[in-house]
């Protein structure tokens, strides 16, 4: 904790060191929005439309519990005319940061807050902090967008009927997107139904479309995986005969690893369900460098991996790779 306040302390006083300079010279008159992840920026690029340019702090592969802000990304936050990131201290080493951006009167949204409290998971052990991993979920996500209309419009009022009617079309989208993923999970049969993954980053998906969820590594990816719980987890895995289990793109496979040595080890089999997204998004310019691209592929991967029916290129046929 000492570190990410440390470091926090650091940025504001670089920031505030940075003001001073002359701004970068912007590409046209359009507001510009910074995002902290991509799976925010996408929204706040849909509900935006052509009124502001968004860019995304992070991109692909990118993991935001570790992110330490770069002198671009310090030069993009002083001189963005809006600000928007999760916040519920996924973005762990820049939270204080961008609070005291926000205390400092700059337009500094975190769309967590849009989520009632009792709404929240509050896991023992994220020692009291709510997990921030909201977008797993997507109805609960979809309340990030109304939130992010709303700002915008604060922001920029001549555009609150654009962004209002953006954000009304991408809700209906995100209704068919968790109808999508409630059914191909269902389709799991119900001793594989069990989702073993890198980091706790499933939580709210696996609360939203029943299916229970082990991680390696705990909540934040700063801890290491003991051998205790990789020894539990080999032992569970080998009980059930869960048949993949999933490494995610933001993430070093190697603790990963050592649960499939130990699996086999044992006698037993077990194959690599492929890559979910889980704190960061595909390729920039892809079908899965979208928010809904990303959790179609995650859902879909899923869903075929431990035994369920799901199409192969996924809701719509987009998916650019063929899930097992
Ligand atoms: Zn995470």
């Amino acid at each position: 904790m000492f570190h990410w306040l440390f470091a926090g302390l650091l940025l504001a006083a670089t920031l505030t060191g940075c003001q001073a300079e002359a701004a970068p010279q912007k590409a046209n008159d359009k507001p510009q929005i910074l995002a902290t992840v991509g799976m925010l920026a996408d929204v706040v690029t849909v509900v935006a439309g052509d009124r502001a340019d968004v860019v995304a702090m992070m991109g692909p592969g990118v993991d935001p519990h570790l992110h330490k802000p770069t002198r671009r990304d310090v030069r993009a936050l002083a001189s963005a005319d809006a600000i928007f990131y999760v916040g519920l201290t996924l973005e762990g080493r820049m939270a204080d940061a961008l609070e005291r951006l926000r205390l400092s009167g700059r337009h500094v949204v975190a769309v967590g807050e849009a989520i009632p409290s009792d709404l929240l998971r509050h896991p023992d052990e994220f020692e009291g902090h709510p997990d921030p991993h909201i977008w797993m979920d997507v109805r609960l996500w979809s309340r990030s967008v109304d939130r992010i209309a709303t700002s915008l419009a604060e922001f920029d009022p001549e555009g609150a009927e654009t962004y209002r009617r953006n954000a009304a079309a991408y809700q209906r989208e995100l209704r068919g997107l968790d109808d999508y993923v409630r059914q191909v999970v269902a389709t799991i049969p119900s001793r594989q139904r069990q989702l073993v993954t890198a980091h706790d980053a499933f939580g709210y998906f696996s609360r939203a479309y029943d299916i229970p969820v082990h991680s390696v590594q705990g909540i934040t990816t700063e801890s290491e995986a003991g051998l205790a719980d990789i020894t539990g987890l080999v032992d569970f895995l080998v009980t059930n005969d869960v048949p993949a289990i999933f490494i995610e793109t933001s993430l070093s496979p190697r603790n990963l690893q050592a649960v499939l040595a130990g699996v086999e080890a044992r006698g037993a089999s077990i194959s690599i369900g492929g890559e979910l997204f889980s704190d960061a998004m595909g390729a920039d310019g892809t079908y899965e460098g979208t928010y809904i691209g990303m959790i179609d592929h995650n859902a879909t991967a899923i869903a075929r991996a431990l035994g369920g029916d799901a199409p192969e290129r996924g809701m719509a046929g987009r998916l650019s790779t063929v899930t097992k």
